[in-house]
């Protein structure tokens, strides 16, 4: 729904001062940023993709079971879906959050995306917490290998395979059926539960970790900002709370380019 004018510059104007005041920020995104890229949802069922690829829902094809019975079919979907990303570009809340980080208003960022475009955008201080495309690992003696090694055999439509022991190359993503990375949970817990302000952006914070790591912050008394299409439970206690992701950074976009670097006020996590 299209917010009035007015109103939308008078809760740009809030957020700009909660960005500016807040010592600690952190900011959690999830599938909205990347469909802003022109990345599908593929994980929710809300999503574009949701009906079944090949008979399967996505679901059972990003389980761990099904890449352990099936890693050909896996791939096969893969192909359409994950091995396409050089040709994405990062979106304005990408650039937007990478610019405040480099100025010194944002301290952290947690992602359920895997398709690595805030890093692309040059955002440093990020972490993903459902893992990414970037690093693949072999399923027997554990060999390392990168998206670019791995993206064109899959493209071939074949299954890559580990070059020193033949078993089948996993990407480091967290399936369905695994568990998330409990160093990069903790991190967000203690991220979370320090911050001054919370900015929650294409999430609609249903699934965990999402759904409580907001709480964390406003157990601390930390602002929270939402900028989602669809509404979450912490609407009511948000500050400031937005639905078009696309608006909302075209409008601080500018705004953030222009800010003074700031210096570090808080020791670096
Ligand atoms: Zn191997």
């Amino acid at each position: 729904m299209a917010q009035p004018a007015r109103d939308f510059t008078e809760k740009l104007e809030m957020v700009k001062s909660l960005l500016t005041a807040s010592t600690m920020s952190v900011a959690f995104t999830g599938a909205g940023v990347s469909t802003l890229s022109g990345i599908p949802d593929f994980r929710s069922s809300k999503g574009v993709y949701s009906s079944k690829w090949q008979g399967y829902d996505v679901e059972e094809v990003l389980s761990i079971s099904f890449f352990r019975r099936r890693p050909d079919l896996f791939y096969r979907w893969g192909n359409e879906f994950m091995y396409q990303l050089e040709q994405s570009t990062p979106s304005i809340i990408h650039t937007l959050l990478a610019v405040l980080e480099e100025k010194g208003y944002l301290h952290g960022l947690f992602t359920q995306n895997i398709d690595m475009l805030h890093t692309k955008a040059g955002s440093k201080k990020c972490w993903e917490i459902h893992g990414s495309a970037k690093h693949h690992s072999c399923t027997n003696c554990n060999a390392h290998y990168p998206y670019e090694q791995i993206a064109p055999i899959v493209r071939k439509g074949e299954v890559p395979h580990c070059t020193k022991c033949q078993a089948v190359i996993r990407p480091d993503i967290v399936f369905y059926g695994e568990s998330l990375d409990a160093s990069v949970l903790t991190r967000a817990v203690e991220m979370f539960t320090a911050s001054k302000l919370c900015i929650v952006l294409g999430s609609s914070l249903v699934v965990q970790p999402a759904a409580s790591l907001p709480s964390y912050a406003l157990s601390h008394g930390a602002k929270l900002v939402i900028v989602n299409a669809q509404s979450t439970t912490y609407d009511s206690a948000a500050a400031v709370r937005f639905t078009d992701l696309a608006e909302v950074g075209e409008a601080l976009l500018p705004w953030a380019e222009g800010l003074r670097k700031r210096t570090a006020l808080v020791p670096s996590p």
